[in-house]
């Protein structure tokens, strides 16, 4: 097997400016790539190599992809630039959460895919939780898998009546989602803060770089041919096939399914242009006493608020925390990023002792203006998916099933979103820096909602 360099992504000069991604605090310095189990052994991409299905990106839309298909008994090689879950599948928080973003229910989502593709989709993303932990059992992916829950608490009471209404357009999909009263909120989150909260039962959390490992285990078992340290970097077709260059060989494909998420690095530039890349930080405390697991998230589950600059956290297998977040302004954020969202949680959960950073580590997003997924048609044969959103196991996992079944012939009619032509956004590139200014609004409306 070849030794990975851990290259990664290349931030251009304003995501730079945006927030850049501080060297030190990389994939290997997470929390959870220090207890994952190791992922398949694999080989680079070298010479000229033949399949029908080539997916190019190894994080969960990518795997679940190729996993559903070559299941379903086709033949698919996956290209990945380093190895399996060194994007955001392999950095995130964990949480599996089977729904939209605050601010996105399933009436959005039928607004703006029509009644019958909306409610395709909502109903896909809404049994996500339950694919996800079924995959875990089926591949008995050592995870730390848990459905024990997520939660959304109000941070204001002015959102009751929001919550009411979400709470029940899920109901009405025959969702088992509870709303919670204050007391019932406070009792599960630990923190007198909240007002009420959205309960998936459904939800829960992971170790994110076990699943997509396992994930990728399993595609291999399957009939997968996975190539790690197989960067694509030019696509282009030459007659009925499509050739896909790394730096060491050429795959060719009868089509092409891109899922690099937001750092394809100008592989397909106007599909890549539909999203903004948002980095996120993410700090794990050190150990805990346990019997703090008492007063704080008591049931295990995983609570994320509904601030515009969200607090979210959880407890790892190990009496650990997680949180983490945005964070404007990159100078000085690797202590800022340390400090900034521990400060915060135990603002909101007193009761904590003084919390340490143990393990700190970034990962990138990726946001499209309308934070809904989106399949993009590129030529005859390839396509591009993106179903990020900072909201994406349980949708990407989901997606990647719904992919495979039409990808192995199934009507266009079946998939929860329309095919359309990528749609950049104007002057992407620029697309980052809105964040240093959104943020330091977003956390002022905050303060002030909280106030009032
Ligand atoms: C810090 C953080 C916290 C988050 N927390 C949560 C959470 O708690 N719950 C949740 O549901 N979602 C969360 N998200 C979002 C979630 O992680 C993503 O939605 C999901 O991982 C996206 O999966 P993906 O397969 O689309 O992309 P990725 O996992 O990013 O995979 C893309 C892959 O493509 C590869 N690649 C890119 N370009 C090329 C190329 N040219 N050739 C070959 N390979 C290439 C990359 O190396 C990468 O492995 C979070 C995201 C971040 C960053």
């Amino acid at each position: 097997m070849p030794e990975i360099a851990h290259k990664g992504y290349a931030p251009t000069i304003w995501e730079s400016l945006a927030d850049a991604p501080h060297p030190s605090i990389s994939f290997q310095s997470s929390f959870w790539h220090s207890v994952a189990p190791a992922g398949p052994v694999c080989t680079r991409l070298e010479g000229e190599a033949r399949t029908e299905t080539a997916i190019v990106g190894g994080g969960f839309l990518g795997l679940s992809t190729a996993l559903h298909l070559a299941e379903a008994g086709h033949n698919v090689t996956l290209l990945e630039a380093d190895e399996a879950g060194f994007g955001a599948s392999g950095r995130n928080t964990g949480f599996v959460v089977p729904n939209l973003l605050t601010g996105l229910d399933p009436r959005y989502a039928k607004e703006k895919f029509g009644p019958e593709k909306g409610d395709l989709l909502v109903r896909m993303l809404g049994e996500g939780g339950d694919l996800v932990f079924d995959l875990i059992k089926r591949h008995e992916i050592d995870c730390w898998g848990k459905q024990t829950g997520w939660m959304q608490p109000i941070h204001t009471g002015k959102k009751t009546a929001w919550l009411e209404d979400r709470v029940k357009q899920w109901q009405d999909l025959g969702r088992p989602v509870k709303l919670l009263s204050r007391d019932e909120a406070v009792a599960e989150t630990g923190s007198e803060a909240y007002h009420g909260a959205f309960l998936d039962p459904t939800g829960g959390h992971i170790n994110p770089l076990a699943f997509v490992r396992g994930l990728a285990h399993a595609a291999v078992k399957a009939g997968v041919t996975l190539h790690i340290d197989s960067r694509a970097n030019e696509i282009g077709k030459k007659g009925s096939e499509w050739h896909l260059k790394t730096d060491h060989g050429t795959l060719i494909a009868d089509r092409v399914l891109l899922t690099t998420n937001s750092t394809g690095g100008g592989l397909a530039p106007k599909a890549e242009g539909t999203q903004f890349p948002i980095t996120l930080f993410q700090v794990a405390t050190q150990q805990l006493d346990p019997e703090l697991r008492e007063s704080v998230l008591p049931n295990d589950r995983c609570s994320a608020d509904t601030r515009k600059d969200l607090i979210a956290y959880r407890w790892t297998n190990d009496n650990r925390i997680v949180t983490g977040g945005l964070l404007a302004n990159p100078l000085g954020s690797l202590e800022r990023g340390r400090t900034h969202h521990l400060g915060r949680l135990q603002e909101l959960l007193p009761q904590l002792p003084k919390l340490e950073p143990e393990f700190a580590w970034q990962g990138r997003l990726a946001a499209a203006r309308d934070y809904m997924p989106r399949l993009m048609r590129l030529g005859d044969g390839a396509f591009s998916a993106i179903a990020c959103n900072g909201r994406g196991i349980a949708m990407t996992t989901a997606l990647g099933r719904k992919l495979a079944y039409w990808l192995s012939g199934g009507a266009n009619e079946d998939l929860p979103l329309p095919i359309t032509a990528p749609d950049p956004v104007m002057f992407p590139k620029l697309a980052p820096l809105a964040f240093s200014v959104w943020l330091p609004l977003s956390r002022h409306q905050d303060a002030k909602d909280i106030r009032e």
